[in-house]
């Protein structure tokens, strides 16, 4: 079988922007499986249909279609013309070497001019493949199902149907950025952001010459693994040292990380603006640290005048440790690091800053001149998948 059928969510779909949606989540089919062979995406009604060349890798397809924003199911299919005898012997011929006691033939019939119905396909087939197999028909739990659908110039028939990601083709809703730290709560905030249909760009704040490179080493074999789920990324690696050392020389200890953050914020926020990014994303969760409690969370965000999203602030540790497995980014996320929030605080910062306290400690640094800083001398590196 060298078609797949990928069928999306209906649901999602406002009339208007179909004809947009379903551009881009051909384009994204396009991109992750051009290595794979594929030959051609056909528009058919509410599905879309790839042709591959002969030696298609349906482990490989699979895999990649199961990370591709906006499939809600798809199943490797043969197509046939839509002939009832040609259909049965394709059928029949497929079924060669498969071990099954019981089936269920299901059918849909777009074309509604096929001169048989729905239920009249699925017997025809059904005494067919029964007559061969020596299978019984069990329509409630059948070991194989088989699937038919009749178009008005195709019909196709698959056996299992396999679960899309869901969500919505990367790209239609726009641009982020995303904090990204080399931690478990950032790539799991990202992957969310694409699954909701966002273009995610990262930033990532480091500390050398100050601290070592691995937390740039393993931001960067994040974002390749997010990759995965958008086919090229954009990664901002900023120098954050001199930032800190100039915090350190002001500013008392417990307002140190709250400082860093709003830092943080103006230097990604003046990247956004370069990317016509509309967001910045960040791990944060409520109260998962102190840095998370609501008045600081409210104090960094004074820092910023775009948007904030926190995909994660309502979830458990334990849910967002479980999603990170699932996505394939929890084993990099927990090698060790030195981390640059890290670097000269206190074991216990301040859970309620106070924005007059905040404001003055920042009088003592020139605020814009390290943020051009940041933006300036950061260094840019692009990611692809495939390579
Ligand atoms: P994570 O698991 O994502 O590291 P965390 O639980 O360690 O998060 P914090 O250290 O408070 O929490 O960081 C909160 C958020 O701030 C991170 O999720 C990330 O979005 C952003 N952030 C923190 N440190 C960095 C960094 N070095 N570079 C870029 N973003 C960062
Ligand atoms: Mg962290």
């Amino acid at each position: 079988m060298n078609s797949v059928l990928v069928r999306y969510h209906e649901v999602a779909l406002k009339k208007g922007n179909r004809p947009y949606f379903v551009g881009m989540l051909r384009r994204n089919l396009d991109f992750s499986l051009r290595d794979l062979g594929l030959k051609e995406i056909r528009r058919l009604p509410g599905r879309l249909l790839l042709n591959f060349g002969e030696e298609a890798n349906q482990e490989e397809i699979g895999r990649r279609i199961q990370r591709i924003f906006g499939v809600a199911n798809f199943s490797f299919v043969e197509r046939t013309p839509p002939d009832l005898r040609l259909l049965k012997d394709r059928v029949l011929a497929s079924l060669d070497g498969r071990q099954f006691s019981s089936f269920r033939v299901q059918t849909k019939r777009g074309d509604k001019n096929f001169s048989l119905t729905s239920p009249e396909i699925n017997r025809q087939v059904g005494a067919a493949v029964k007559a061969k197999s020596g299978a019984r028909v069990d329509l409630e739990n059948a070991e194989l199902t088989i699937s038919i659908e009749i178009l008005p110039h195709d019909a196709f028939f698959g056996f299992d149907k396999v679960n899309g990601p869901g969500g919505l083709p990367v790209g239609v809703t726009g641009r982020t950025l995303s904090l990204i730290s080399g931690g478990i709560d950032s790539p799991v905030a990202a992957y969310r952001m694409m699954q909701r249909g966002c273009r995610v760009i990262f930033v990532h704040f480091h500390s050398s010459p100050y601290l070592d490179k691995t937390s740039q080493e393993k931001t960067r074999a994040l974002v390749q693994l997010l990759t995965r789920y958008q086919f090229f990324s954009r990664l901002y690696l900023v120098a954050f040292g001199e930032v800190q050392r100039q915090i350190v020389a002001s500013v008392s200890r417990p307002l140190r990380v709250v400082l860093y953050r709003r830092m943080m914020v103006r230097i990604a926020e003046a990247i956004a603006k370069k990317e016509k990014a509309r967001a910045l994303v960040t791990g944060e969760s409520l109260a998962q640290v102190a840095s998370q409690t609501l008045d600081n969370l409210a104090v960094i965000e004074n820092a910023a005048s775009i948007l904030i999203l926190r995909p994660l602030v309502g979830m458990d540790k334990q849910e967002i440790i479980d999603q990170a497995r699932r996505i394939g980014t929890f084993d990099t996320s927990i090698i060790p690091d030195q981390d640059c929030c890290q670097l000269f605080v206190p074991p216990h910062p301040a859970t309620k800053a106070k924005l007059p306290d905040v404001e003055e400690a920042e009088a003592r640094l020139d605020v814009q001149a390290l943020t051009q800083l940041g933006v300036e001398e950061a260094e840019i590196e692009e990611f692809r998948f495939p390579d």
